[in-house]
């Protein structure tokens, strides 16, 4: 039996018997922010376009990985939805038998005019990013002024039907911390998933300290002003390492998601390619493939595949780091 015919219901399993079944797709490690907790204001040495994996070329690594048991996919980057004709590469994605769920990361800018498309190109659902929903401060973080209005990113989402919508806010002490609430009050009326993300010590962050994170703890008292938290199954999809509560009577659900104050390692199912085609088995770590140039010398990938698995880490090492400590996720695909 070759590499690519492995018999349908495979499970792929790395060193340490986790299922992998879940890749994320950088498409871009260019941007049309500079959050603050990401990347400098004067940009970074972006990736030559040679090395960026066409949409041929992304499909064709995704076919060569369903038949050994991928299922689900995120489009991410940068910032994806700068790259030209992105539903196009959702289409071809789409055409993959194995492929079950096709998600996308955005910063949402984009989306009150792109969300239909995407929608029709056949992408399941979104998650947007947003850390304030005050104008003045959504620039300072972003620190670009593009007009952009959050909610009107998360309404064009729900009504193209990309949900479950999922909201993800990185809180940043002395910065939006105070805004928790108001966050959280979304999801009384509106079916969003609101998830509060621990800031990590990765990328660039000249302006960020580790007394800017907000454990998690913290902000789940922030919210307590709001009622009671039940504790949740969380969105119907896709639920990762998020802990879900909700409010009574809420239409959508509050997450913690907590890589600072715990680790959620033993049960990660996920690897990432970034743009320019190295298949990364963590996101923390070092552990990079290249499939770009196997790829384009017309190699089968999955014994590389298999090889990347095999040396996953057990587990990330963030809270020895020093701030700055590791290169941006916008550069691996976060
Ligand atoms: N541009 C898209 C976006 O912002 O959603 C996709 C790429 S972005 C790198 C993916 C996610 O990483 C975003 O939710 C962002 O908030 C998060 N992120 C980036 N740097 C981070 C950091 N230092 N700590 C926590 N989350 C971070
Ligand atoms: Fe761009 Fe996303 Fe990084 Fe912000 S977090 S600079 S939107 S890639």
């Amino acid at each position: 039996m070759s590499e690519n015919q492995i018999p349908a219901g495979t499970v792929l399993r790395d060193q340490f018997g986790r299922g992998i079944e879940y890749l994320r797709i950088s498409v871009t490690d260019r941007c049309n922010f500079r959050c603050v907790y990401c990347m400098p204001q004067e940009g970074l040495p972006w990736l030559p376009k040679a090395e960026i994996l066409r949409y041929e070329e992304i499909t064709e690594i995704v076919r060569q990985l369903a038949p050994l048991g991928l299922r689900r996919v995120r489009i991410t980057g940068g910032e994806p939805t700068i790259r030209p004709q992105l539903e196009s590469l959702i289409a071809q994605l789409r055409a993959t038998p194995q492929v079950e769920d096709i998600a996308l990361s955005t910063n949402g800018a984009k989306l009150p005019v792109m969300a239909p498309g995407l929608k029709a190109a056949g992408l399941d659902r979104v998650n947007i990013s947003a850390d304030s929903l005050r104008p003045e401060r959504i620039v300072a973080i972003a620190r670009r002024d593009l007009g952009f209005d959050p909610v009107s990113a998360f309404d064009a989402a729900i009504a193209a039907g990309l949900g479950p919508v999922k909201v993800n806010v990185v809180v940043m002490r002395g910065i939006n911390d105070d805004e928790v609430a108001d966050f959280a009050r979304l999801t009384l009326e509106r079916d969003l998933h609101v998830r509060f993300i621990e800031l990590m010590p990765v990328g660039d962050m000249r302006e960020l300290t580790f007394d800017h994170v907000v454990p998690s703890t913290e902000i789940l008292d922030r919210i307590a002003s709001l009622g009671a938290l039940a504790a949740d199954a969380g969105p119907s999809r896709g639920n990762g390492p998020a802990a879900y509560y909700r409010l009574a009577g809420a239409a959508g659900t509050i997450g913690v998601i907590t890589p600072m104050s715990h680790t959620y390692c033993g049960s990660c199912n996920r690897v990432r390619l970034t743009a320019d085609g190295r298949l990364r088995t963590c996101l923390y770590g070092d552990h990079e493939v290249m499939l770009r140039e196997p790829l384009r010398r017309g190699e089968a990938l999955g014994p590389l595949f298999r090889q990347a698995l095999a040396e996953k880490p057990r587990e990330h090492d963030l809270l020895q780091l020093k701030v700055g400590g590791l290169r941006a996720l916008s550069q691996v695909g976060g």
